[in-house]
Order: C-alpha cells, then sequence, then structure tokens
C-alpha cells in the first residue's frame, strides 16, 4: 500500500486506510488498546482507524508516537511543504488527541530522539524545530531544492 500521506487526495487516503487495515472485532471488542505510530502529519488517516477500532467496541484507545511533533513543513522532499497540513503545527497536543479520538496521546520528544542517536548533531530536525540547515527559497519550497538538483546534478 505505500505510505498513504503521501498520496494526493483526502479521498484516496481514506480508501487506502480501509483496504490496509482490517481490524478483527473479537481482537479489540472491550479491549483497551495502545497504538504506536512512527508519525502523525495531517492526523487524518489516523483518525480513520482509530473511528473504526471504537466502531468494534474498543474500551480505550491509547498512542504514543515514536518522532517528535511534527510542526514545520519540510521543503526536502518529503511531502508536507505547508504549516496548514500539519495538525501539530497549530493545535496543542491534547485537542490533537481529542481530534483524533485518543483516550491519550503522547509523542517522543527532540531529547529523547537525540538521545536514542549517536551522531548529535548530523540530524535535520527541521520539521520538529524550524532551524533548516539548509534556508529553503522563500517563493518555491521543495520545488526549489528539486530544481536546483535537476540542475546542477
Ligand atoms: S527531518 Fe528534515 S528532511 Fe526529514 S522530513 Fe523533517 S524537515 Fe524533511
Amino acid at each position: 500500500m505505500g505510505r498513504t500521506f503521501i498520496q494526493p487526495s483526502q479521498d484516496m487516503r481514506n480508501f487506502s486506510v480501509r483496504v490496509k487495515l482490517n481490524p478483527v472485532r473479537s481482537m479489540i471488542e472491550g479491549k483497551r488498546i495502545l497504538i504506536v505510530e512512527d508519525s502523525i502529519v495531517r492526523g487524518t488517516t489516523i483518525r480513520t482507524r482509530v473511528k473504526k477500532l471504537r466502531e468494534l467496541g474498543a474500551r480505550e484507545i491509547h498512542m504514543r508516537v515514536s518522532c517528535p511533533a511534527i510542526r514545520f513543513p519540510c521543503f526536502y522532499g518529503i511531502d508536507f511543504s505547508s504549516k496548514g497540513e500539519l495538525i501539530a503545527a497549530n493545535t496543542p497536543v491534547p485537542d490533537i488527541a481529542r481530534f483524533i479520538g485518543l483516550d491519550s496521546l503522547h509523542y517522543l520528544s527532540i531529547p529523547g530522539l537525540l538521545d536514542s542517536v549517536t551522531e548529535k548533531n548530523a540530524h535535520c530536525l527541521a520539521c520538529f524545530d524550524g532551524n533548516y540547515p539548509i534556508e529553503p527559497c522563500n517563493h518555491q519550497g521543495k520545488m526549489c531544492l528539486e530544481n536546483e538538483s535537476k540542475v546542477t546534478g
């Protein structure tokens, strides 16, 4: 199925989620569920999943995210190039949890992420902290770097 968040329309993302995940009622009903997600971008994909788990009778649904909250756009090729697309850009974590339909939500912190790697200064953290290692140009967003690589590369 690939990654749902890079698909171009919400309808396509919702369809992919439905095809990708087919939860079994007997495994869900009455259970307290902990979901470990690698990231939350828009929040719409996981919201659809959580709604399905509620429909199947989950008693509680909690989520832990194994990266920090994505609050800033990526201009380097990952397909979230505006703040308006990012649920964590302007929404406090408890409100994100409510939007998704969770009983609790916690992200890995930036220090926690850095604790997990050996090279502390060798990583881009721009989508978490807004510090871009290469200044994005302000008129073409990520296309600027892509066009530049076509010219030079
Ligand atoms: S860490 Fe940097 S390159 Fe990776 S998605 Fe975030 S902004 Fe883009």
